[in-house]
């Protein structure tokens, strides 16, 4: 089962993983109020259930106030075609007006199903905000993945040594460890089938925070979320 990009991180804020301010809407006349209320630097941020929003013209910087209710409307309602929808693409029936970040690194985190040991793999990379398939086939020795031990879970060691791998600085190693270990848990307690955060962020003054979240949930353990 899918989520959306803000239910995925309503979910990863219980478990202590940083996001940026948003708020959803499904009328665009609510937007510029919302923007105005987080400072006046939005991004208006399409939800579907599929990924590649941003190359399809479905996430998008708004430099004013005005700028923000003109994309609010002429993104919602729009038939939104990515590399992940297919050629029919998917309706857009609500928006995520969130507050604009200040990028200074965009690093990749996901946590998957690994059949051949049985375990929950972390994957992480520095090269996040990309297709991670891209990452993986041309230069696959900037994935780093760890094969955890269910008895124990994602350990402090652990955790530090991929945040330090992927190029997070030393002064927020202690932020990175609590997103990774904060997306294991959420992974492990929700039946997740695939946690990703795409991009993890650090910004302008050393904040962890993810910009983009994906949950899919394994439908045979949906009986145990109601
Ligand atoms: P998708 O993966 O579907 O393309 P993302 O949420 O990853 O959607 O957004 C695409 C890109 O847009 C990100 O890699 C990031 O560069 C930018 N972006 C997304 N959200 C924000 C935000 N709140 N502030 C600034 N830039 C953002
Ligand atoms: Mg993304």
């Amino acid at each position: 089962m899918k989520i959306h990009e803000y239910q995925a991180k309503e979910i990863l804020r219980r478990y202590g993983v940083a996001t940026p301010r948003g708020k959803v809407i499904e009328d665009p006349g609510e937007a510029r109020a919302i923007c105005e209320e987080m400072g006046g630097k939005c991004v208006v941020k399409a939800q579907i259930h599929a990924g590649g929003r941003g190359k399809g013209g479905g996430v998008k910087v708004a430099r004013s106030l005005d700028e923000v209710r003109d994309l609010a409307g002429r993104i919602l309602g729009m038939q939104l075609v990515t590399h992940q929808t297919g050629p029919a693409g998917q309706k857009v029936r609500r928006l995520l007006i969130e507050e604009g970040a200040d990028i200074r690194q965009e690093l990749y985190v996901a946590m998957v199903v690994d059949r051949v040991t049985q375990r929950v793999c972390l994957m992480a990379s520095s090269e996040g905000g990309m297709d991670i398939e891209e990452v993986a086939a041309k230069t696959p020795e900037k994935i780093h993945k760890v094969f955890v031990d269910p008895a124990r879970g994602l350990t402090d060691t652990e955790a530090d040594d991929v945040a330090r791998k992927i190029g997070i600085p030393e002064a927020s190693v202690a932020q990175g460890r609590a997103v990774l270990q904060g997306l294991y848990r959420a992974f492990d307690e929700t039946d997740a089938s695939l946690a990703e955060i795409n991009p993890l962020i650090v910004t302008g003054d050393g904040r962890v925070v993810a910009l983009d979240a994906k949950l899919n949930f394994d439908s045979n353990a949906l009986f145990r979320h109601p």
